[in-house]
């Protein structure tokens, strides 16, 4: 059995922001007991004794942890990479400072767009120029800069101005990744896939700024696989790599693998009550889909299985009510056909144009936050439109 070498923490599901393709789970109040500044330090000990030697600080919104520079310290000490990956909100010069000073590695800060309105619409609140003096204080203090942009419907056409906007940001490293239908996007994936039209322009535009840019910039791009013949290898093999701690202690194998979690009904992998090297060795969870005993035809036979692994074991799940099924991603799936009627209506030229994206919900502790937010501003965070036209994230 491999060791793990990634862990992403998924601090807290509380969040300033609301996308509509936010990746948390739909019942996000499930995740309020979270854990202890001790109980992450104790989970930080045992992932670097297990191995693992980058770890991915997320969320929701990390920086909502009022202890993320004692988390980082922590983590530092322990000899791991250090990666903050946020949307930029709460991160004042004193707490980049701070963090500066607990040793943090990497930034990724996360981009919906690149203009004004369409980036405030998407996000769910005001929240781009507090992005882009983000980007300017990651610079200023000597850290790389990765953006992270989810691509969808909504924003897929603004691609080259993202580009030119991360060129200005003098980014390192921008991440175009089009959406997972995993959480949020679940309930919202008819609005989010993009057209084939769509993704051809985009296509053009990342060639046209990767030969514009060279080596100044690496441009990361993925399509979405509901046009690809053959699924990605989801985390290279379920619980082969890496491994997820979410906010209340569950261990997961993926990041989005919630719902598969609950549809097995067996027992939760938490880190109140087992070692992480058990819940890696031993956890039910963690063993029900390795290697590849447990696939069924077509996988079973086939000789892509060491490549792709059978798929997205949340996918299949999400589409078909079984995480065992082919992801239906694979043109060689029995459940193909739920993919191909999705992607049909994604290019219906008869679809109405105005579309309808469900915001995440905001936590009990955000809205609580945001309610404070609005007494002493005055301001009405922007809410998501019902309508967002233009081109994305
Ligand atoms: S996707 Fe948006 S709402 Fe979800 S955690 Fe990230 S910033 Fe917050
Ligand atoms: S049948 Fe299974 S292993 Fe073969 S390409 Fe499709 S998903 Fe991959």
């Amino acid at each position: 059995m491999d060791k793990p070498y990634g862990l992403l923490a998924e601090l807290t599901y509380s969040c300033p922001l609301q996308c509509g393709y936010c990746s948390n789970p739909l019942q996000l109040d499930d995740y309020r007991d979270e854990l202890s500044t001790e109980e992450w330090q104790r989970v930080f000990a045992e992932a670097a004794d297990l191995g693992v030697l980058q770890l991915h600080l997320s969320g929701g919104e990390p920086l909502q942890r009022h202890d993320i520079v004692d988390l980082v310290q922590s983590a530092n000490q322990l000899g791991l990479y250090t990666n903050l990956i946020t949307s930029g909100l709460g991160l004042s010069t004193r707490r980049a400072e701070q963090l500066r000073g607990a040793g943090l590695d990497h930034v990724q800060l996360s981009i919906q767009a690149d203009e004004q309105a369409l980036s405030d619409q998407i996000a769910g609140t005001t929240s781009f120029e507090r992005k882009h003096v983000a980007a300017r204080l990651v610079k200023q203090l000597g850290w790389p800069l990765t953006l992270n942009v989810v691509l969808h419907r909504q924003n897929i056409d603004r691609i080259a101005g993202i580009l030119d906007m991360a060129q200005e940001m003098e980014a390192d490293r921008i991440e175009l990744a089009n959406t997972q239908y995993a959480g949020w996007a679940g309930p919202n994936q008819a609005e989010l896939l993009p057209s084939r039209d769509q993704l051809e322009r985009a296509d053009a535009a990342v060639e046209a700024a990767r030969e514009r840019l060279g080596e100044r910039m690496d441009i990361i791009y993925v399509m979405p696989d509901y046009y690809s013949k053959y699924p990605k290898p989801c985390m290279d093999g379920w619980a082969s790599r890496q491994f997820t701690v979410v906010p209340n202690g569950e261990a997961l194998p993926c990041p989005a693998a919630h719902e598969v979690a609950r549809g097995l009904n067996l027992p939760p992998a938490s880190v109140r009550e087992h070692a992480l090297e058990w819940i890696w060795e031993q956890a039910p969870l963690f063993q029900q889909f390795r290697g590849d005993a447990w696939m069924p035809d077509p996988c079973r036979s086939c000789d892509r299985k060491d490549i792709d692994f059978g798929g997205c074991r949340c996918q299949a799940f999400a589409l078909t009510g079984d995480a065992a099924r082919t992801d239906p991603v694979c043109h060689l799936s029995p459940d193909h056909g739920l993919v191909e009627a999705a992607v049909v209506a994604a290019n219906d030229p008869m679809r109405p144009r105005e579309s309808t994206v469900i915001p995440r919900q905001q936590t009990g502790r955000t809205k609580r936050a945001t309610a404070a937010a609005q007494g002493r501003t005055g301001r009405t965070p922007v809410a998501l439109s019902a309508t967002v036209l233009k081109g994305q994230a």
